[in-house]
């Protein structure tokens, strides 16, 4: 025989029961079968809030029984379509309709009795659960039998027996066993259909098995029966590497041992109640999760078997939620045999179930974890247990901390591989998750972390990511600013998306997007095919809105990526680091900003494990702030710089001429991008004294911009310019001051360069005229050149250089960085 287990998602509307039907009539051709069904989903959940709106005296309760009452009704209209067509079926309608009409008045009843008395205790809640598996159980069986399908139906009530401890009570087996052996002993139907979850005291009242328990009904009745085979049936295929709700990277595992099920669902995984293992271990009857929606999918057997999950001797992590973590702590606890002991009573006494314990070798403290519905409970009866120490202040009263949850990282084979906790914890840490507690049981078998609920879905990802995924890394950007670069940085993204993902095992993602006017995020990852129209039909931007959202995302590897020139934005970095989401910007306000600002962020980047990268901020995509580093992490010293920095002025001194005038040429420089759009930072030299200064901090000099002395070659016109046309127009009326300035190098035989310098501890930028030979003399276009003089390049420097600007080549600059924190 075997026995058949179907959870409320199954049995939660017509279609899903007529799968069922489907799978029970394919498996009982080969053997009798036992059905367990549990009540029509979420009903269960339903009951509790009816009930707990009557006792609270809120007639809000007759609609949550409305509801429940049209949930069953659809359900039987769903199964018995057109019932008037023939004459038996529709009497097999009318009598199924009559017993649940019938059942749920006496729900009624039982609820308007809450209502009146405002008091609902654990035995009339038990008695109040019992009708949803009464119901789903009824309703199939007289389908089925409707169908000609020959079921029976047999309530567990006259079967499972247990103690009088309403809502979780323990079965006595021997009562229970010889019922059920006696039972189906001489049981002919090759289908019995039974209520799950529900039970009866010794002195015949209903009791129920604990939430979730229509599996452990299942267990107990394919360890009585000697069951070939316990199969549960719901609504995902089998135990999965981690809760799939939260990890949509997560799969099934196919075969797991008992203790690994037992740890898993112990620590969350709800697909499986944990009691549920043990009476079929005993008799090592295989457990076959499956999937109903899904038949074919082949799910996850779990068996005595010992094996590994392919090359991961992980092969499961699980997360339980509500979770609050108790303290005790003292000198008095030291040496004290026996005080866990009265520790452990106490709670014991108390009925408290304790999930987790963790103790500091000093005996100093002791932690626990329990569920958080016990909290205050736990609380008061260990305050009163320990009266008399806390008073002597030999122990302090107990610390309670709520809002956590447990992630338990599960496998039989963990304990002969080492370095399964360096990986987890450094997983976690580099994420940013703070741990409350760590506990590992003696077995090796399960390495459990209580953090805080707020981080949990971050913390599965990335633990899944390490263990299951290959090295998969989902990188989540959140990129504000989507201008010329902006656009060229999600170009090529889009283009590099899948050769990352393929060959580099990067998941490069665009999780929100953000402009000045609209803005939007994305938890599952924007779809860059449109991301133009879904920016545009975004929600008002805001700086503070965007930074909340990725602040509530919690998502792991988040980076935000600043591609403005704006300071607004450049201020909110702290913010991100602060929460440990990298920075990358192309914006230099940041770095040039006061030294201070520029090192807050520097120390905020290494507090909080969170990348802040600028190199595009000098050279566009030109590996030059990378290379500095390397030099001075090796350590180099830089003695010193001598650069080109800006593309812009370089483009306008190559194409300057006596044949040419000033203002066309830094006309068209404007209208091709290579100047900001207000050409004056260029020309004014801030742009370059910026870049100089932020390689003269990186190469470990304090320095401020107003430090930087800057030769000006503008006409005092110019400079006084109040826009950017009157400063057009000085160009026109200043033509012969540029072309003097041109004529001067002319005859000299010389090229006119923005040269930026920087030499012993001080820094100059300004227009020079360079002779034939020199490294700058042939710079072409928009090019960018740098030349770093160090102890180790005492003479020949070591020289960057290629196109210092435009669009592309900043995008890619960009792009350098984010896969620089991709693979960091
Ligand atoms: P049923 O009503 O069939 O008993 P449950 O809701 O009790 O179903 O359990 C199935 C659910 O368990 C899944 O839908 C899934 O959301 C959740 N779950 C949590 N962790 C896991 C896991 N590791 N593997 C599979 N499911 C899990
Ligand atoms: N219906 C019960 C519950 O929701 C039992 C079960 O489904 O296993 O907890
Ligand atoms: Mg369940």
């Amino acid at each position: 025989m075997k026995v058949l287990k179907f959870g409320g998602t199954s049995v939660g509307s017509a279609e899903n029961i007529n799968k069922v039907i489907s799978i029970l009539q394919q498996q009982s051709k080969s053997s009798k079968i036992v059905v367990v069904v549990s009540a029509v989903g979420s009903i269960t959940d339903k009951l509790i809030e009816a009930a707990e709106l009557a006792c609270e005296k809120d007639s809000d309760y007759i609609n949550k029984y409305n509801n429940i009452w049209s949930i069953h009704n659809k359900v039987i209209e769903g199964l018995f379509i057109n019932p008037e067509n023939d004459k038996e079926i529709q009497q097999q309608h009318d009598l199924l309709h009559e017993i649940i009409s019938d059942k749920l008045y006496e729900l009624r009843s039982l609820l308007d009795g809450i209502y009146l008395i405002n008091e609902l205790s654990p035995k009339t809640k038990d008695k109040l659960l019992s009708y949803g598996e009464y119901c789903s159980s009824t309703i199939i069986s007289h389908t089925l039998r409707s169908r000609h399908i020959d079921a029976q139906l047999k309530n567990s009530q006259e079967l499972i027996v247990t103690d009088s401890n309403f809502n979780n009570a323990q079965v006595n087996f021997t009562i229970t066993n010889k019922n059920i052996q006696d039972y189906f002993k001489n049981s002919e139907p090759s289908i019995t259909i039974l209520p799950g979850f529900v039970s009866k005291s010794g002195s015949n009242e209903i009791t129920t098995l604990g939430r979730g328990g229509s599996d452990y009904t299942a267990a107990i009745i394919a360890a009585a029966i000697d069951a070939n085979e316990l199969q549960i049936w719901t609504d995902v295929s089998g135990m999965f590497t981690t809760n799939p709700k939260l990890v949509k990277q997560a799969s099934p595992i196919t075969e797991l041992s008992y203790q690994e099920a037992v740890e898993l669902s112990h620590f969350g995984a709800k697909v499986l109640y944990p009691p549920t293992v043990m009476p079929v271990l005993r008799k090592k009857i295989p457990i076959v999760i499956k999937n109903t929606m899904e038949p074919e999918a082949i799910g996850t057997t779990i068996t005595l078997d010992k094996k590994p999950n392919g090359i991961s001797p992980v092969k499961g992590i699980s997360n339980i939620d509500g979770i609050a973590l108790l303290t005790l702590q003292g000198n008095g606890m030291v040496g004290i045999p026996g005080f866990s002991k009265r520790l452990f009573e106490t709670l014991a006494q108390e009925k408290i179930n304790i999930i987790l314990i963790t103790q500091a070798s000093s005996e100093h403290s002791i932690c626990f974890g329990i569920s958080q519905n016990d909290a205050s409970k736990a609380k008061n009866a260990i305050d009163e247990a320990f009266e008399f120490e806390i008073t002597l202040q030999k122990l302090d009263p107990i610390v309670v901390e709520t809002d956590l949850s447990i992630i338990a990282v599960v496998g039989d084979k963990m304990k002969s591989h080492q370095g399964i906790s360096g990986k987890m914890f450094s997983t976690l840490g580099k994420n940013n998750v703070n741990i409350r507690a760590i506990a590992q049981g003696a077995s090796e078998r399960n390495i459990s972390a209580v953090i805080h609920k707020n981080d949990v879905k971050k913390a599965l990802n990335s633990l899944h990511e390490q263990f299951f995924e290959l090295r998969t890394k989902q990188i989540n950007l959140f990129i504000t600013g989507v201008g010329n670069v902006g656009e060229r940085l999600i170009e090529q993204i889009k283009q590099q998306k899948s050769y990352l993902k393929e060959n580099f095992k990067i998941n490069l993602r665009v999780t929100g997007l953000s402009n000045s006017r609209t803005m939007v995020v994305d938890d599952d990852g924007i779809n860059l095919k449109d991301w133009k129209s879904t920016l545009a039909n975004g929600e008002k931007a805001s700086l503070k809105g965007f930074f909340d959202n990725a602040k509530k995302l919690n998502l792991r590897n988040s980076v935000f990526v600043d591609i403005t020139a704006n300071s607004d934005v450049a201020n909110i970095y702290p913010q991100y680091l602060k929460e440990s989401i990298s920075v990358v910007a192309c914006n230099k306000i940041a770095c040039s900003d006061n030294f201070d600002y520029y090192s807050e962020l520097k120390s905020l980047s290494r507090k909080y494990n969170a990348s802040f990268l600028f190199e595009t901020n000098v050279g566009a995509g030109l590996p030059v702030i990378d290379t500095l580093n390397h030099l001075i992490t090796s350590g180099d010293k830089v003695n010193n710089i001598k650069a080109v920095l800006s593309g812009s002025l370089n483009f306008i001194f190559n194409n300057f001429n006596a044949n040419s005038t000033f203002h066309d040429i830094v006309k068209q420089a404007q209208t091709e991008g290579y100047t900001e759009p207000d050409p004056r930072i260029d020309l004014s030299g801030v742009d370059v004294a910026r870049k100089i200064l932020i390689l003269a901090r990186e190469s470990g000099y304090k320095m401020e911009l107003s430090d930087i002395k800057s030769k000006n070659f503008l006409t005092e016109n110019a400079i006084k310019a109040n826009s950017v046309e009157d400063f057009f127009s000085t160009l026109v009326d200043d033509e012969s001051h540029y072309q003097s300035l041109y004529k001067s190098a002319n005859a000299k035989n010389c090229q006119l360069k923005f040269v930026a310098e920087f030499k012993d501890g001080k820094a100059q930028v300004g227009l020079e005229e360079i002779p034939e030979g020199h490294p700058f003399y042939n710079l072409e276009g928009k090019d960018n050149i740098v030349m770093f003089f160090t102890e180790r390049y005492p003479e020949q420097p070591m020289i960057i250089k290629g196109a210092g600007a435009g669009a592309d080549v900043t995008a890619s600059g960009l792009f350098a960085d984010i896969i620089r924190i991709a693979n960091n």
